[in-house]
């Protein structure tokens, strides 16, 4: 009987897998279904005998049982999407069985956690803080640093949370790793709490996860013999893009309102409920494992300057072969989007990649080859994050973008900080008049006779970006968290790379003449 393997990981349900896998079924195959091996523009993938077809639907599995199919790929492991990539962290990506056990340990499960228990808590603190692994979340913070504050902090009670409030845009990493290979964050949360002395972990997940959500918890139910005596819980979020920052998170987690906390006091002293807590993105937890499995070094021999080992990237928006691609650091965004990519969907031209979620910057195709790097990338105003790349063809409108941003950050600001909370309100509006070209007026109150300082001139459309500027400089150094404290990278990239959008370059000539 042939053995058909497809994923049931949400975007191949969505793109129709579960009729394929029914189809398959009828027609007498045994259907196993697995991990998505992350070649999202091929789902539903049909995977036999190590070969995959796709796109497939029901009516084409006749002709791909009876080998008359022209959808097939060859021998998926040696398509150059995924032969090229580096896989430490998604290794199983596409050849387990999400929640089956004897998956996970054939394929080196529990390895790091047995590594862990046999050097102890502060080998294995050590063992993180030297393979140079960072936040993967966006903040780019080294782990192991934040680990050892909690493992030499005293108290009565410490915790682990895992941060998998993936909210940014082109980020499916933390759903894919949690659908695909949820004992891989298992085991990381355990060898966490073991490094740490925390018994007691949290998976904070966003409601829009629903089959992440199940998954981790028949998991969690499966290992919890493997991994006491540490205890796990799934908590699911209520959709707040502010909750994926880590201290409102905390307040979310304790049943408050996803507000944001002042630091200090750091989540590492005085975390959730006031106790010293560890809070770590799925993807850094997830890179454990291996790891201490590994040892360090083998981790630390990939990527470039600070920025060590792999990253799981994700290509996403108007791209041709959208999808995961894990890789050392020091790869460039060239590379990322025109060869592995594969340039845009629709054949445009490229003209920019948003890097790091809404609240990075638009990168131009004159920056392309800026490698992949923490500090390279800081140092062009732009981030990292959590690895989210969209790709833009030469239709986008690079001021609605950075309307976009500000519009995004006025409805997910959590109130608490004035520069955030007014400014992305007035920021929003500022853009919409430099797109209408009608500058402001003065409006009722500056008319007013006490008034005498305002001005008299309405505002010409380049004051008018002088105050976007002027705006962005106050919400970048004034807001309280990263929200308000980003939503100026999109916003200034998109207006120092792509003026025109913007009408600058058409008022030049009429201010001259
Ligand atoms: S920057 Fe925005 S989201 Fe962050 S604390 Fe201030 S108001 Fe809240």
């Amino acid at each position: 009987m042939v053995m058909v393997r497809i994923s049931d990981d949400a975007l191949a349900i969505a793109c129709g897998a579960d009729a394929v896998a029914d189809a398959f079924a009828r027609a007498g195959a045994t259907v196993e279904r697995v991990s998505s091996w992350g070649m999202q523009w091929l789902e539903p993938l049909v995977e036999i005998d190590g070969k995959g077809f796709g796109p497939a639907t029901a009516d084409d599995v006749a002709a791909i049982l009876d080998g008359s199919s022209p959808l097939g790929i060859g021998v998926i492991a040696e398509h150059p999407f995924i032969a090229k990539q580096q896989r430490l962290t998604f290794a199983r990506a596409g050849k387990t069985r999400p929640t089956e056990l004897a998956d996970y340990e054939a394929t080196g499960g529990w390895k790091g956690l047995a590594r862990a228990r046999e050097i102890g808590a502060e080998a294995t603190v050590e063992e993180v803080v030297a393979s140079g692994l960072r936040g993967r979340g966006g903040a780019g913070f080294p782990t192991g640093i934040k680990w050892r504050t909690v493992a030499a902090a005293v108290a009565d009670q410490k915790y682990i949370v895992c941060n998998a409030d993936e909210g940014d845009s082109a980020t499916f990493a933390d759903r894919m790793l949690m659908e695909g290979d949820p004992y891989c964050l298992i085991e990381g949360m355990a060898i966490a709490g073991l490094a740490t002395g925390a018994t007691k972990g949290y998976i904070y997940v966003r409601s829009e996860y629903p089959h992440a959500i199940a998954k981790l918890e028949e998991a969690i139910r499966r290992s919890a013999h493997l991994v006491a005596p540490f205890v796990l819980e799934v908590r699911v979020g209520a959709g707040a893009y502010v909750c994926g920052e880590e201290t409102s998170l905390l307040n979310s987690l304790e049943g408050k309102r996803g507000e944001v906390r002042a630091k200090p006091p750091i989540p590492a002293l005085v975390g959730l409920f006031g106790k010293p807590t560890i809070v770590n993105n799925v993807l850094s937890l997830a890179a454990v494992p291996y790891i201490l499995a590994k040892g360090a070094k083998a981790y630390a021999d990939y990527g470039m300057g600070r920025s060590r080992g792999t990253m799981p990237i994700q290509l996403a928006g108007n791209i041709k072969h959208g999808g995961l691609y894990e890789t050392a650091f020091g790869i460039t965004l060239g590379q990322l989007v025109n060869e592995i990519g594969g340039g845009t969907d629709d054949g445009s031209p490229v003209k920019a990649a948003q890097v790091g979620g809404p609240l990075g910057a638009y990168l131009h195709p004159d920056q392309f080859d800026i490698p992949f790097d923490y500090e390279a990338y800081a140092a062009v105003d732009a981030l990292i994050g959590h690895g989210g790349i969209t790709v833009f063809g030469e239709g986008a409108d690079m001021a609605g973008m950075a309307r976009f941003a500000m519009e995004f950050c006025a409805a997910e600001s959590c109130g608490k900080c004035t520069p955030c909370r007014i400014g992305s309100v007035r920021g929003k509006e500022l853009i919409d008049r430099i797109m209408a070209r009608v500058p402001r007026q003065r409006d009722t109150l500056e008319g007013l006779p006490q008034m005498h300082n305002a001005p008299t001139a309405p505002r010409s459309l380049e004051d008018e970006i002088v105050l976007l500027e002027d705006l962005c400089e106050t919400m970048k150094f004034g807001s309280l968290c990263a929200l308000g404290g980003f939503t100026p990278y999109p916003v200034m990239s998109a207006l120092k790379h792509w003026p025109e959008d913007f009408g600058a370059r058409q008022s030049l000539p009429e201010a001259a003449e």
